[in-house]
């Protein structure tokens, strides 16, 4: 009697290989990938499945005294190199979709750095803006006990990301420490620096676009100190980077964020336009500068361009109509990939998001060490480490494209994902 052939249970509904959305994207992104991973190609359906997703109800007092409801998630996308990794959101258009294709970047941005870990993600489908402090500080604090079996400073750990900042670390650190007994310091990581978060972490993100920036500059022969500067987004990634390409001569000269788009010819002053958002929360109304269309900012003349907000800006629709020479991805998954296609037939260099915004990670590493050690650096140090870790990984990356004639986003995934599938080789199958 022969033993019949094993059989693959049918993909849930949320694995569906059609998915359209964030998922879908990083589905095809890791086909791109695929012709290039030699033997690893027998594992890469790893990576198409996340290892575990956690949906959870997050129900709060109001401060009127009803009860409402929040969809909050955790994703563990691979745990192959290292306890989970990743930030958390709150947005009110986050989806399991999103925090499942978040968490997978995560896991690639990691590899690409070389920092051990795995990637996670997580978020919770609400409009912040809309809650009380009191009201945010409940629904933070419901949430990380909800996700609390399966976060820790050794399985996962998260950190800021859209609308979240160092205060909801500093809850979620309390809460996951209130709830085990005592103070667990290394369970998130973007914290108040008195709380045992790192020098340097909220600028780090927008310090290594800037990074990137520079080195890929150098490759393409551009003068950073003359270029024209466009950004998407200006908090905590877009307006770091913004300020620090600034600071080298360059002209910020078009910024749009959810509060408008606004174009100035000769440069913003990038220190005036921070205070100004961090007093009214968005670029808009800002002292002399032109208020341009929405749509108009994907035309307006620049040679870099920094996507710093959400998923899916830069689209089939208006890839063909930007004149920069190189968009730097600060945002994750800014574009989808036929915007990447054309892109790249225009010969625009994208440094893609898993690359380019992962001085944010890089110093949560070093905050989770400096956490474990007890033991804190100074910025210097901080900085110093986190140009080199950067300029290391992007020119590996870009030697990687030059090889194989492809694109810095499909290098980077080469890289990363040979990391990844060589673990899981290494570990083997359990049981
Ligand atoms: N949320 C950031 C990102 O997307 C940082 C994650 C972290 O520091 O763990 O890379």
């Amino acid at each position: 009697m022969t033993t019949p052939a094993p059989t693959q249970h049918a993909l849930p509904s949320y694995l569906n290989p059609d998915h359209v959305g964030p998922w879908g994207i990083f589905l095809q992104q890791v086909d791109r990938v695929e012709p290039y991973l030699g033997n690893l190609a027998r594992w890469v359906e790893t990576l198409k499945r996340p290892k575990r997703i956690l949906v959870v109800d997050v129900p709060i007092h109001l401060d009127d005294g009803s009860v409402a409801h929040f969809e909050g998630y955790r994703v563990q996308h691979n745990t192959s190199r290292g306890p989970g990794k990743g930030g958390v959101r709150f947005h009110q258009d986050v989806t399991l979709s999103e925090v499942m294709a978040l968490s997978a970047w995560m896991s690639i941005k990691n590899a690409a750095v070389n920092v051990p870990y795995g990637g996670a993600k997580g978020g919770i489908r609400v409009d912040p803006k809309t809650l009380s402090r009191g009201e945010l500080e409940r629904m933070t604090r419901r949430y990380t006990s909800e996700i609390g079996i399966i976060i820790g400073p050794n399985k996962d750990i998260p950190a800021p990301d859209v609308n979240t900042n160092e205060q909801i670390m500093a809850w979620m650190m309390d809460t996951y420490s209130m709830n085990q007994g005592s103070t667990a310091t290394g369970v998130v990581t973007g914290k108040p620096v008195d709380l045992g978060g790192s020098l340097g972490r909220r600028e780090a993100t927008g310090r290594g676009v800037f990074t990137v920036g520079v080195e890929a500059a150098k490759h393409i022969g551009m003068d950073v100190s003359t270029a024209r500067i466009a950004v998407q987004g200006f908090g905590n990634v877009g307006g770091v980077a913004g300020k620090l390409f600034a600071e080298a001569g360059a002209r910020v000269v078009a910024v749009q964020d959810h509060s408008g788009t606004i174009y100035r010819e000769a440069g913003f002053d990038v220190p005036a336009l921070l205070l100004h958002v961090k007093n009214t929360g968005g670029v808009g109304g800002f002292a002399g500068a032109e208020v341009i269309a929405k749509d108009a900012f994907w035309d307006v003349p620049c040679d870099i361009l920094i996507p710093a907000a959400l998923e899916q800006q830069i689209t089939k629709d208006n890839a063909g109509r930007i004149t920069a020479r190189m968009v730097i991805e600060g945002a994750n998954g800014p574009t989808t990939p036929e915007a990447d296609d054309i892109l790249q037939e225009r010969n625009i260099l994208v440094l893609p998001d898993v690359i380019a915004n992962a001085g944010g990670v890089t110093v949560s590493y070093f905050e989770w060490v400096q956490d474990f050690s007890s033991f804190f650096w100074d910025e210097e140090e901080i900085n110093k480490r986190l140009v080199r870790i950067m300029q290391e990984a992007f020119d590996a990356v870009w030697q990687v494209a030059e090889e194989n004639k492809v694109t810095l986003r499909t290098a980077t995934f080469i890289v990363a994902c040979k990391r990844i599938l060589h673990t899981r080789e290494l570990r083997g199958l359990y049981p």
